[in-house]
């Protein structure tokens, strides 16, 4: 009668377990109950450990599977169970208080109960190591973006993405961070910054490592404000005995999901997040960017661009325009810049809308050699026609910089086409990192080395430094046309600022070109400065070729 009973009791026990989600601490469950009642049992404590190590150093976690009360533990039943990954686990087992003791019978069908207990608890623990290898950063044991993606999928199910943020941050100058205060503390104030962000989110909100220092955030549209805040610098102490803090903050690229454009993916929402947060790297007024339709727009246009070029690249659709530069002192042409534009089906498109696509990636450096080769044949044709040749400057990119045998592409390409190196001056941008700065420095010593001249240009966008320009071997200094007055009444401070600008460049033996020159007035203000040669649409705008040749003839720019 018994025997069958305790049969049923366990098939009970079986299917119930079964059907449990975690079978780890299964409060009030009642054929685990049912089973403890009938073999007299008080108590079943579980503790398990992850690895041998943890059972070494006797660290486990410790569980109540059933609990009667009233128990007398001074000689429980112990099972120690170990599995093939070494992990283990110990179970406790204890009689109620002033029973009989066991029978054999019962002692044997403890076994058996327990032997179960172990099968289910051990799928359990499998289960949950597998939900946090699946949804968990494994370093800083927070939400991965697994976990993420998985949210968003339930919010659109439920339709209630709508009543969320998106955000996607980076950590500004982390690795600075790391290097300051170490990479144990470093992980510290990380974890403490991400902590703090999910409590200003809210109870909803959720904070998942992407990867290195980057994150996603989703809180409810409400606490977007706050969060936001707490992004733009928050203190995260490091040491608790010296209450060390630090200042982070995040770059951030957030999408209030309005469904203005439809939801339909978790991936819909990164990609949006990923434009926002490129936007809010470019700017430099603001560390975060709002993701708007213009940006889609703008996202889809540059992916256009990058797709089309390597067949207009190679269909030749990009030309070379020619802007001369102009002597005030003689008001001939004494040199021009090549411009590139993009003829797309008879259309030109102007570089403002291609250059920046392009310095993405590598491809800016196939296209500054396209173009250097093209100024390079064009110049051989004018020396072979007996044209008055001029100096031409061609830009290259940052992005060039890394290339260890940039010099020599140059040169091949300027000797390919059996041109003189005095025709050819190459422009680039000032540097502000000490890395570029080498790699700039080793660049220009070698294309001088060679008798090609360099140029600095765009100064007095952005930091410009006279001293930093001093230590680079520079030939010209290209002054930005933002540094132009616009009348010498109006603008008085400018005046000044470039007469002295002027004057040092001189000095240490720049020679000076002026950019934008757009009107008499200026032209006037900038030889007065003693810059002796302008470029501006005041002179010329850039030319097709034609129209250039007919400036290389003695063309005089003197105006009535
Ligand atoms: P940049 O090298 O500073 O070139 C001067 C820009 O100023 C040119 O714009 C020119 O058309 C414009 N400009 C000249 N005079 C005036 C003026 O009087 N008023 C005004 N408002 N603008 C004037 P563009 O041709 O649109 O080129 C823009 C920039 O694109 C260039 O600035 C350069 O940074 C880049 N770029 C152009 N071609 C190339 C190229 O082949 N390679 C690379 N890497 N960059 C290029
Ligand atoms: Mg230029
Ligand atoms: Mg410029």
């Amino acid at each position: 009668m018994r025997g069958s009973s305790f049969r049923r009791i366990i098939q009970n026990f079986i299917v119930n377990m079964e059907a449990m989600e975690s079978t780890i601490s299964p409060k009030a469950n009642s054929a685990l109950t049912e089973a403890c009642v009938f073999l007299r049992i008080g108590r079943i404590s579980a503790e398990f450990f992850d690895s041998p190590r943890s059972y070494e150093m006797k660290k486990g976690e410790s569980y109540i599977l059933y609990d009667f009360g009233e128990v007398n533990c001074d000689s429980p039943v112990i099972l120690e169970k170990e599995t093939k990954i070494g992990t283990r686990i110990i179970y406790t087992v204890c009689p109620v208080l002033d029973e009989e003791p066991w029978s054999e019978e019962e002692l044997d069908r403890i076994d058996v109960l327990l032997k179960l207990l172990f099968v289910f608890n051990g799928r359990s623990k499998l289960q949950i190591a597998n939900y946090r290898l699946t949804f968990y950063d494994q370093d800083m044991q927070i939400y991965n973006l697994n976990f993420f993606f998985r949210t968003i999928a339930e919010l659109i199910a439920r339709n209630e993405i709508t009543q969320f943020t998106a955000m996607y941050i980076n950590l500004k100058r982390f690795s600075a961070v790391n290097l300051q205060i170490g990479r144990n503390n470093g992980n510290t104030v990380m974890r403490g910054f991400i902590a703090h962000i999910a409590a200003v989110g809210g109870p909803d909100c959720i904070v998942a490592r992407i990867g290195g220092d980057n994150f996603a955030i989703l809180c409810r549209q409400e606490r977007t404000n706050d969060v936001m805040e707490a992004l733009a610098g928050t203190a995260v102490t490091y040491d608790e005995s010296s209450h060390d803090r630090i200042l982070i903050s995040a770059y951030v690229g957030v999408y209030v999901i309005d469904g203005k454009i439809p939801v339909k993916t978790p991936e819909n929402v990164m990609d949006r997040l990923s434009i926002a947060i490129a936007a809010a790297k470019a700017r430099t007024k603001h560390d975060y960017a709002y993701f708007n339709e213009e940006m889609l727009e703008k996202n889809k246009q540059q992916l256009l661009i990058s797709s089309m070029f390597p067949s207009a690249l190679e269909n030749e659709e990009f030309l070379v325009y020619y802007q001369p530069k102009v002597s005030v002192d003689t008001y001939r042409i004494a040199g021009a810049e090549a411009l590139c534009r993009w003829d797309h089906d008879g259309k030109l498109i102007s570089p403002s809308e291609f250059i920046p696509v392009l310095e993405r990636g590598m491809d800016i450096c196939k296209l500054d050699f396209y173009m250097l080769d093209h100024v390079c044949r064009d110049i051989r044709r004018w020396l072979d026609e007996g044209r008055n040749a001029v100096k031409v400057s061609v830009n290259l990119s940052r992005r060039h910089l890394s290339d260890m045998d940039l010099l020599q592409h140059i040169v091949e390409i300027i000797d390919k086409n059996d041109v003189p190196h005095e025709y050819i001056e190459i422009e680039l941008t000032e540097t502000t990192t000490d890395v570029e700065f080498k790699d700039l420095r080793r660049v220009l010593s070698g294309l001088q080395d060679t008798g090609i001249s360099t140029s600095v240009d765009d100064f007095g966008v952005g930091y410009s430094s006279l001293t930093l320009i001093k230590d680079l071997p520079w030939n010209v200094l290209k002054l930005d046309r933002s540094l132009l007055p616009e009348a010498a009444v109006h603008d008085m401070q400018k005046h000044i600022m470039l007469k002295y600008i002027v004057g040092m460049a001189n000095d240490i033996g720049l020679q000076c070109v002026a950019e934008g020159v757009e009107t008499m007035e200026q032209a006037e203000l900038v030889k007065e400065a003693k810059c002796r040669i302008v470029q501006g649409f005041y002179f010329d705008k850039p030319l097709p070729v034609n129209e250039f040749e007919t400036r290389l003839a003695d063309y005089d720019y003197r105006k009535e």
